[in-house]
């Protein structure tokens, strides 16, 4: 039986994995740590290009994306949200929507009257919304179903290790950030982004505002009873423990355009590492013995955005070499 062994149970691993297993490939997922533990679990997540590397091939993976997404509108991790993103910008700027906007159908500027406090732009759209816990635990059972294996606890100091370790004849790499150790590729620079889970006080609208500087973010993504506040983008912090005083500005910046998330009942916090790269990594290589490996790494802020693009291209890659 042809067989694959996917490196990595994020976002990219899993949705990777579920195209290989779903194309009829015997698929292993060896990963150092499960889809709850990933960067993937602390994104809010909405559908929309940020802080990725510029590649001609960026928009087709997020429409991809989207039709899938779209697809699983039905179901409760995903829906089609209306929100808002406003930007501080400086005296010079022009109001040019950011590049979240690109892609999304009907996007509008706001009057200034509607522009919240502390900015001075601002744009309404509608896009996916993904709740992540409960997105990850369907790709992961979907995987399943599809006849992959249970995921196995493995992390690799090398890619040399993880190809002994796979034992299969093609390996993807989905390692996320863990590639600038694993392959190693120092282009690969953390961008750490905490977030706050906070009891929903009734916002049924995202927001996502950035100020004079573009990793001064603030946003809140509402899901259900449930709302996910941030943010930061610190650049080459690997540090992956909250941090309290974050937890407060984060949680004091979101009051400031939202006043009922004043004194907000938290519920998690927590801490993922957006693995940016100039150009996100999707290639395949041939080992020393043989092996393939395709790369499929170095997201940024957009991995959840560009994932199905980006698995579907990854698992073609992966099926060309096993027929070869
Ligand atoms: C706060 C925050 C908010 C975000 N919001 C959004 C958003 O709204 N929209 C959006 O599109 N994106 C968003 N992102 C970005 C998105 O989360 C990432 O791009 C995406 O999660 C990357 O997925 P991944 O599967 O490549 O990496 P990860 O989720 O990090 O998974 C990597 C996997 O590889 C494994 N691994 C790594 N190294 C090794 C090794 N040496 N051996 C074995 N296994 C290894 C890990 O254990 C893990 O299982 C956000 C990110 C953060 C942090």
């Amino acid at each position: 039986m042809r067989q694959v062994t996917v490196i990595g149970a994020g976002v990219i691993g899993l949705s990777t994995a579920i195209c290989l297993a779903e194309a009829g490939i015997r698929v292993a997922v060896h990963a150092a740590e499960p889809p709850g533990q990933t960067t993937s679990m602390a994104a809010g997540a909405l559908w929309g290009p940020h802080l990725v590397g510029s590649d001609a091939r960026v928009p087709r993976w997020a429409e991809v994306t989207l039709a899938r997404l779209h697809n699983l509108t039905g179901q409760s991790f995903v829906r089609v949200c209306s929100g808002m993103t406003a930007m501080a910008g400086g005296e010079d700027d022009v109001p040019e929507p950011p590049e979240l906007t690109a892609g999304s159908p009907g996007v509008t500027a706001c009057e200034p009257a509607d522009v919240p406090p502390g900015y001075r732009f601002a744009w309404r759209l509608s896009a996916p919304l993904i709740s992540m816990p409960e997105y990850l635990s369907y790709l992961h059972d979907r995987y399943l179903q599809a006849g992959g294996q249970p995921i196995l606890r493995a992390s690799y100091p090398s890619l040399a290790a993880a190809v002994a370790g796979a034992g299969t004849p093609v390996v993807v790499n989905c390692s996320g950030s863990g590639a600038h150790r694993l392959v190693p590729d120092p282009e690969v620079i953390p961008y750490r982004g905490q977030v706050v889970v906070a009891r929903n006080p009734g916002i049924a609208r995202f927001f996502v505002g950035t100020g004079a500087a573009a990793a001064d973010l603030v946003y809140m993504f509402p899901h259900g009873d449930r709302v996910v506040l941030g943010g930061t983008e610190q650049e080459g912090d690997w540090n992956t423990e909250p941090d309290p005083d974050t937890a407060e500005r984060i949680i004091a910046a979101c009051a400031a355009v939202e006043p009922a998330l004043t004194g907000a009942h938290v519920l998690a916090h927590r801490v993922g590492l957006r693995p940016f790269r100039s150009k996100v990594r999707l290639e395949a290589e041939t080992a020393g013995n043989g092996t393939t490996i395709v790369h499929n790494y170095g997201h940024g802020g957009s991995g959840v955005t560009l994932s199905w693009g980006c698995a579907q291209d990854a698992a073609g890659l992966a099926l060309e070499a096993l027929d070869r």
